[in-house]
């Protein structure tokens, strides 16, 4: 069976537990320093504001100045004794002069002051007045940006990790200075007011949404349990699309996406054949590129770098102890060497010490025909900064005291080197000194061997994943060097094609949620899923259809909801429609997406910005897609329940 145990899809990692009192320099500057927390909180509300103010730091309370007292009428209004029923606390412990918070890195300096007070007070319903409070607990527990405070006001959020109801709400200065704007005031009286007449905890237990995701990889499995989905219950589903985009190295020692190579583009190369005992380095020109459909697998290295190629692709390989010849893609299996260039790939260093280290070797650096980059020095500052900046960038340089004639009269010279090709390539393509660039060239082509030294790459697993859109590069030497492979000319690898490609699939109907990888098998499951007349559900309609037509040839049948329309519809704030805005605010679900956001497009905008599978765990992806068709499915229902609320 292919059911896999959760991965841990990372949590956000716990909060700093010790305050930076003092690094604010507040401490010393005001007359109620780390100012505790009062009242008697017998209802278990803790309202947190911004930072005591002037009154309230000559009194050591908070909340007792002009802007507390319209905080403490709304509280009386509702029926509650402010002292006796709530506690009071602030973000900032000390009061900032002028009440001006000089640094937004002050917030997070006192953010361990408020989640202690949390952890000991352990309230039920936390009101947060203003954005510096939102952005003291939901940065914590949700995401570290929180943005402007017009998002968060009016939520009740069910905060999972406090089992307690987090309450944004406007500052009640804001309020104040405002006292014509009635809506504001009338907003204002309304958040608070309900806030405080929350009757418990959100949870008698807190859930685990992650549980609820089945992640089958097996394909046989998998299209038996979307099959199974087929009937009359709501299904929400969700594709994650990727675009792979494996590297080629240039000729002058830069990474392109392959499908950025155009006909006539220069590349480093190899002999396809040796002409004597080892492979010389060569320059290829190509000479044709075309995008085809390809049955292909993905290969993992045991260093983990993911590579995607047709199954037909050679590459420069061989068994531990046996000849290196070219080895096809879907022969190749784990413990299989394949010859590299070098393992990593690297981008040019535009950064203002990046520019100097560029100057300095134009001006004072050397490469070998050995393939070593150096550069020679007066011993002094000019080295010692060379040196410094050549270390914190990872590059291995060593250094020598040169020999000098007569040391009474000459100064020192010192030397700074870098041995080998995969390192000197490596320096020379990111800081990218010009002259050096040629010098290079000058050594390696024709010349110099493909590196004998930690040459291989070794391969930790094979995996089919169907038929996708590859790019062929051709070139007139017959190689080129891919994600620092060896590889050949034919059929060549996944593409940075416009037209990416989906990578896995999940589907809930509430009752059951399964995650699957996008096969063969499994595509067309779905598509008979989709084409059935199960209601879906889906959060961005529109993007879920554009690749059904893509990629399935059909379009999704009986669509009853889009739960980022209806999210517009409720609510006609901005930033507050995204599924993880959702799924925070309406079950306090924490971000489940920290980890690979990275590699995946923009889920505001769904854009077409290129993302990366690179590194991504097959588990995680399908785990995180399973989260989001479950909270898909979960945000609908909570929207069609609150909208028949609202229409009657
Ligand atoms: N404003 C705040 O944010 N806190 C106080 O304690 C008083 C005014």
């Amino acid at each position: 069976m292919g059911f896999l145990q959760l991965s841990e899809l990372e949590r956000k990692p716990p909060a700093p537990i010790t305050p930076q009192c003092g690094k604010c320099g507040l401490k010393d500057k005001c007359q109620s320093p780390l100012m505790k927390p009062t009242g008697k909180g017998k209802r278990g509300i803790l309202i947190v504001g911004e930072a005591p103010g002037a009154d309230e730091d000559a009194q050591g309370v908070q909340f007792v100045g002009k802007t507390g007292q319209r905080l403490r009428r709304v509280i009386r209004d509702a029926g509650l004794d402010p002292n006796r029923d709530c506690w009071f606390t602030n973000a900032l412990i000390c009061r900032p002069p002028n009440n001006e918070i000089a640094d937004q890195k002050m917030i997070g300096y006192c953010r361990p002051n408020l989640l202690k007070t949390i952890r000991e007070l352990n309230p039920s319903t936390i009101l947060l007045l203003g954005a510096t409070a939102v952005r003291s607990l939901i940065g914590s527990i949700w995401r570290e940006s929180t943005d402007g405070i017009t998002r968060w006001v009016g939520w009740k959020i069910p905060a999972q990790k406090l089992n307690a109801w987090v309450c944004p709400a406007w500052h009640p200065s804001h309020v104040e200075r405002q006292a014509e704007d009635k809506v504001l005031n009338d907003q204002f009286d309304t958040h608070v007011t309900e806030a405080l007449h929350l009757q418990g905890r959100p949870w008698k237990e807190i859930p685990d949404f992650r549980k609820k995701v089945e992640v089958i990889t097996d394909r046989m499995d998998a299209a038996k349990a979307i099959r199974q989905m087929i009937g009359p219950t709501p299904a929400a589903f969700d594709y994650e699309c990727l675009v792979p985009s494996t590297k080629v190295l240039t000729d002058d020692f830069k990474w392109v996406e392959i499908g950025n190579i155009a006909v006539g583009d220069k590349l480093t190369a190899f002999e396809e054949y040796p002409s004597e005992t080892w492979r010389k380095v060569v320059r290829g020109t190509v000479t044709a590129v075309k995008r085809f459909m390809a049955p292909c697998v993905r290969i993992t290295t045991t260093d983990g770098r993911v590579i995607e190629a047709s199954e037909n692709h050679p590459w420069l390989a061989g068994r531990p102890q046996q000849v290196v010849g070219w080895l096809r893609s879907s022969k190749l299996k784990a413990g299989d060497l394949i010859r590299q260039v070098t393992n990593t790939t690297w981008k040019t260093d535009n950064t203002r010490n990046g520019g100097w280290l560029a100057g300095f070797f134009d001006g004072e650096g050397y490469v070998t025909g050995k393939v070593t980059v150096a550069f020679a020095q007066v011993y002094g500052d000019l080295f010692d900064r060379a040196m410094k900046l050549l270390r914190k960038r990872g590059f291995k340089f060593g250094s020598a005291e040169k020999k000098v004639k007569d040391p009474k009269t000459q100064q020192r010279q010192m030397m700074g080197y870098c041995n080998g090709f995969a390192e000197t390539m490596k320096f020379v393509g990111t800081i990218r000194p010009s002259r050096l660039i040629r010098n290079l060239q000058r050594s390696i082509f024709d010349k110099a061997c493909l590196p004998k030294v930690n040459s291989y790459a070794e391969v930790a697993k094979v995996e089919f994943i169907g038929e996708r859109e590859v790019v062929g590069v051709t070139t007139d030497c017959g190689t080129y060097v891919a994600e620092g492979l060896c590889s050949h000319n034919t059929n060549m690898l996944k593409p940075d094609s416009p037209s990416s490609y989906i990578a896995c699939c999940a589907i809930s109907n509430g009752g059951r949620t399964i995650a699957y990888p996008w096969l063969p098998e499994t595509a067309a499951a779905t598509k008979e899923l989709l084409l059935s007349s199960t209601p879906k559900v889906g959060y961005n309609m529109k993007f879920e259809e554009r690749w059904t037509i893509a990629k399935l040839g059909c379009r999704v049948r009986n669509w009853i909801w889009c739960g980022m329309t209806a999210a517009h519809v409720l609510d006609n704030r901005a930033g507050i429609t995204s599924l993880k805005f959702q799924a925070f605010v309406r079950f306090g679900q924490d971000a489940y997406d920290s980890h690979i956001k990275k590699y995946l497009q923009s889920e505001e905008s769904r854009g077409y910005e290129a993302n990366s599978i690179r590194q991504i765990s097959i588990t995680d992806l399908l785990l995180y897609c399973g989260m989001d068709a479950y909270l898909e499915w979960k945000v609908g229902r909570d929207q069609i329940r609150e909208m028949k609320g609202v229409l009657g």
